[in-house]
């Protein structure tokens, strides 16, 4: 028998149970939020969850500050616990990087953030044991942070089921279609007649986005994260830490502990076995954490603690893919976040919560974002002058 929906959300990561919980909380009648393996089963659960707001495009510096001034409230806004944990962000900078940062910094600075330019003698009174080889100055987000992706997702979700949203976990969709006004949803456990799908998918959008004939890449990319314990010298408080030299990030994550990621979401490997869990290759952490050593020369003796691998899902131009289906009414897409999608979880759900009920959304224009872009190929322009594309 096919059951009924007002609106399906298909993905049960930070995004879909983001969007459930903003759909929910707007009264949108029945709200079905399928996932097939567990909340947070996906990206999320490896996700580093730093909350900056250093992006070249003001749509999604705008997006982040929303983020992150709901993870700072979020007991109150959502209800539950995301983990947030307030301990600033430093940009690194060589001389390359001076210039883009600066504009970054005015603009930021133009829609209410605070971030500014810092000297390198501030950034060794704040980081007294670091080496600034190759740098000249630093940005500084005295308000940025970093949360737990999978307690953010998990807090989403328990808000959209008090909301009224019912969670179906084990349920796969494979296969969605047009039927008369809606969309029909086939899953590994019968099928759903809804009025809307949102699928908010990862990599797995693509294939999904196929059988109605819409062409949308997205690659996994596999990226290791490298946890070390580490050596004196170097607080538990530190902040977290852009390097645009080494090419990596350096936060803390629990005591005496930080973890290490690089920047460049080309640096992992397009994952044919994505589908599996992958322990990290050990000479990968190895190199990770002589990045950190690096940086700060009295962490070459950092032991290596434990390492996981976790999937980006890249689009070409590496940012998200975010609106309606083009021929497929009914059928909306927020996926391909590129491995910088944490942080805009809160905004990308009270977005699509707009443009499903209202057809627009509300305090940012996510046109550059649309689907079809891809086929149109107006790609989102690379850069805004820094070499590569920066994610931490
Ligand atoms: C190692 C790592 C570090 C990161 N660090 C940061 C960071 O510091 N800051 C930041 O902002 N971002 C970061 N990111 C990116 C961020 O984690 C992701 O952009 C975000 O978690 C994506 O959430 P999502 O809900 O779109 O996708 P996912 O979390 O992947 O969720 C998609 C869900 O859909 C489900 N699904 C897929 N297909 C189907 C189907 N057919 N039927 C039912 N269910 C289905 C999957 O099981 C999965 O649970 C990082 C990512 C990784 C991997």
């Amino acid at each position: 028998m096919t059951d009924t929906a007002d609106i399906v959300v298909v993905g049960g990561g930070v995004h879909g149970t983001s969007i459930a919980w903003n759909l929910a909380k707007r009264g949108a009648g029945r709200v079905m939020l399928l996932e097939k393996t567990g909340i947070a089963a996906g990206a999320t659960q490896y996700s580093s969850a730093n909350s900056r707001l250093h992006y070249q495009l003001e749509t999604l510096a705008k997006m982040a500050l929303f983020g992150q001034n709901m993870f700072k409230n979020f007991k109150e806004v959502v209800g539950g616990d995301c983990g947030w944990n307030q301990i600033g962000y430093v940009v690194l900078l060589p001389e390359r990087d001076v210039e883009p940062a600066r504009k970054i910094v005015e603009m930021q600075q133009r829609i209410g953030i605070d971030a500014r330019i810092i000297a390198n003698d501030e950034i060794s009174e704040m980081e007294p044991s670091i080496n600034l080889d190759g740098i000249v100055a630093g940005c500084v987000e005295p308000t940025s942070g970093h949360c737990d992706g999978a307690l953010t997702a998990r807090s989403f979700s328990e808000a959209a089921e008090r909301e009224g949203v019912e969670l179906s976990i084990s349920v796969e969709v494979l296969g969605i279609s047009k039927r008369g006004d809606g969309i029909e949803v086939e899953t590994d456990n019968g099928a759903i007649s809804a009025g809307n799908v949102v699928l908010a998918t990862g990599f797995r959008t693509s294939a999904l986005l196929d059988q109605v004939g819409v062409d949308m890449p997205i690659d996994p990319i596999r990226h290791t994260i490298a946890v070390v314990e580490r050596a004196p010298g170097i607080s538990d408080g530190h902040p977290i830490i852009s390097d645009h030299v080494s090419m990596a990030y350096y936060r803390p994550t629990g005591p005496g502990l930080t973890l290490i990621g690089v920047n460049d979401p080309l640096e992992g490997d397009p994952d044919d076995e994505v589908e599996l869990e992958r322990a990290p290759e050990q000479e990968v952490q190895v190199e990770l954490a002589s990045r950190f050593a690096g940086r700060y020369p009295d962490q070459a003796d950092a032991r290596l603690r434990q390492g996981y691998t976790g999937v980006y899902d890249c689009t070409p131009d590496f940012q998200p893919a975010f609106g309606a289906v083009p021929g497929t009414p009914g059928l909306f897409v927020d996926a391909g976040y590129s491995g910088h999608g944490f942080k805009l979880s809160p905004a990308a759900g009270h977005l699509m919560a707009d443009l499903v009920l209202d057809g627009k959304t509300s305090f940012v224009d996510m046109t550059p974002f649309r689907v079809e872009r891809f086929t149109e190929n107006d790609l989102i322009p690379a850069g805004g002058g820094y070499d590569s594309r920066i994610l931490a």
